[in-house]
């Protein structure tokens, strides 16, 4: 780590303020003592947090894959009875699928509502979250075993067994669950995906989570960060603050606990760091991810007026100089300034132009800037095992930058704000090939957005602006109608 300045050499704290613990392997998973060695965070996690991450720890262990506890639970969904006893042991199990920055959204949402109820995290083993992240919890898996019982896959929003479906059929609420008060189905699906309906997003609602208490299985599929809507249930209140006495933490902290890249992938990430950006006084990371297209063939243009924003949002904001200066100028400025710029897109056109700019120009300060690039794939892969590692590689990557631009909507650029603790400056969405007005503007708050937030008053039973209850769940910045924690 020659590369790296003396002061952040002796400062890091490996375990990131406690959320870490020490005896993990670590050459098994070298990211996971590494991280702090690649960023600095201000926000210290609170005594209560890190006292629950270890009391999860232990149920996580206690009732995991291999305990007897959880052939138990597991036997019962093969038996499939009606339950009307209690245990200690009640699972999340978290159906993974879409995007990685989803999948990290999705992930840090379910773990924290497994939090707040005393249930184990288990996740999908089949979708590559063994190849890309190490085991976030000792001495146990939070993989699901393969030999569990239901065919989860086929589980979609009209499934019998779904929640909202229940609720609509009255298999809840009705005859069955109502009239034996305290028996319970042996698992109960959640469908909490984009495409959701009135009912399952009852799911939200105070009553709603009293009758799922008492559920051993909850099995979820959701491709969203739902946490602002967790902190709109009366009961999670109190707990959420004291966990998270400063709010808009959430996704920081628990996912610098749960996500340790794996060590090929982390491997590239160093090596590119200390090659590219390490030597650099400042690091600008650029997040360029596009909505719009021209055909089908043009999924990721060239399109000039993103070049344009980009350039206009990190000059406007004095991101990166501008460009334009003489010789003279440059001197007199006197600064002999190197700022890195790490650019991440599927296409490559946007990083060089942006490279050509500031290489055929002097900038007016006398700033060098560089820019880098370390892919560009063309094409969203989601179930390629490469592409896959390439893109987590680049979400962190972006996360150890000093300054971030992202691209509104995308949850690829909320993973990498969240993992660095940076506000970033969020280009917003173009419309019909015209650069947006104003271009860019800075976030509120490190948070993920929840894009398909419910907006229903569960008390009241009437659709109501969610955004306007509490002065900490406000609406996003980058999708008017979806919630974020400020
Ligand atoms: P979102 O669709 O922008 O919300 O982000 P996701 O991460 O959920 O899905 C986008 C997927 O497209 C990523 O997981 C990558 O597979 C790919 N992708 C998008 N942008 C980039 C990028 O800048 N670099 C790389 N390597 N892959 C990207």
């Amino acid at each position: 780590f020659d590369d790296i300045s003396p002061s952040a050499q002796i400062e890091y704290d490996r375990l990131l303020g406690g959320l870490l613990i020490e005896g993990f392997d670590e050459r098994s998973c070298r990211s996971r003592y590494q991280f702090a060695r690649y960023h600095k965070s201000e926000r210290i996690p609170s005594p209560y947090l890190i006292e629950r991450l270890r009391r999860q720890e232990a149920l996580q262990k206690k009732c995991g894959p291999g305990t007897k506890a959880y052939s138990s639970a597991a036997e019962q969904l093969r038996s499939s009875q009606s339950i009307n006893s209690t245990t200690d042991c009640n699972y999340v199990f978290l159906i993974i699928h879409a995007g990685l920055g989803n999948r990290m959204l999705e992930v840090t949402s379910a773990f924290l509502y497994a939090l707040l109820t005393d249930r184990v995290l288990l996740v999908d083993r089949y979708k590559e979250i063994g190849d890309i992240f190490c085991e976030p919890f000792p001495g146990t898996s939070w993989l699901i075993p393969s030999d569990f019982p239901l065919s989860y896959d086929e589980f979609t929003m009209s499934s019998p067994e779904s929640y909202g479906n229940m609720l609509q059929n009255n298999v809840i609420g009705g005859n069955m669950y109502r009239s034996l008060a305290g028996v319970k189905p042996p698992y109960v699906y959640l469908h909490l995906d984009g495409n959701y309906g009135f009912h399952d997003k009852l799911f939200y609602c105070e009553d709603d989570q009293q009758f799922l208490k008492g559920v051993p299985w909850l099995i979820i599929r959701t491709d969203m960060y739902f946490v602002p809507s967790l902190f709109l249930i009366p009961s999670y209140q109190e707990e959420l603050s004291k966990l998270f006495p400063e709010k808009d933490t959430v996704f920081h902290h628990l996912a610098r606990y749960l996500f340790h890249p794996t060590n090929d992938i982390w491997y590239s990430v160093t090596k590119y760091y200390r090659a590219y950006l390490a030597k650099a006084d400042k690091i600008v990371g650029i997040q360029i991810r596009i909505y719009e297209h021209k055909g089908i063939l043009q999924r990721n243009g060239p399109f000039p007026h993103i070049l344009e924003q980009i350039l206009s949002c990190s000059q406007k904001e004095k991101l990166l100089p501008e460009i334009g200066g003489t010789d003279e100028a440059a001197t007199a400025a006197g600064k002999n300034r190197t700022i890195a710029v790490l650019a991440t897109s599927l296409s490559s056109w946007y990083g060089d132009e942006i490279r050509k700019r500031y290489s055929q120009h002097q900038t007016v300060d006398g700033t060098t800037v560089k820019v880098y690039q370390p892919s560009h794939e063309e094409y969203q892969k989601s179930r390629n095992r490469k592409h896959n590692m390439k893109a987590l590689a680049e979400i962190y990557l972006l996360s150890m930058t000093d300054v971030l631009i992202t691209s509104g909507f995308s949850t690829f650029g909320y993973a990498a704000q969240g993992l660095a603790g940076l506000t970033p400056w969020i280009m917003y969405r173009s419309r019909n090939h015209a650069v947006p007005n104003p271009v860019c503007g800075r976030a509120m708050s490190i948070e993920p957005c929840f894009h398909q937030a419910p907006f229903y008053d569960c008390k009241a039973k009437r659709d109501t602006d969610l955004g306007k209850v509490v002065p900490y769940v406000r609406h996003c910045e980058d999708v008017s109608w979806g919630l974020k924690i400020v």
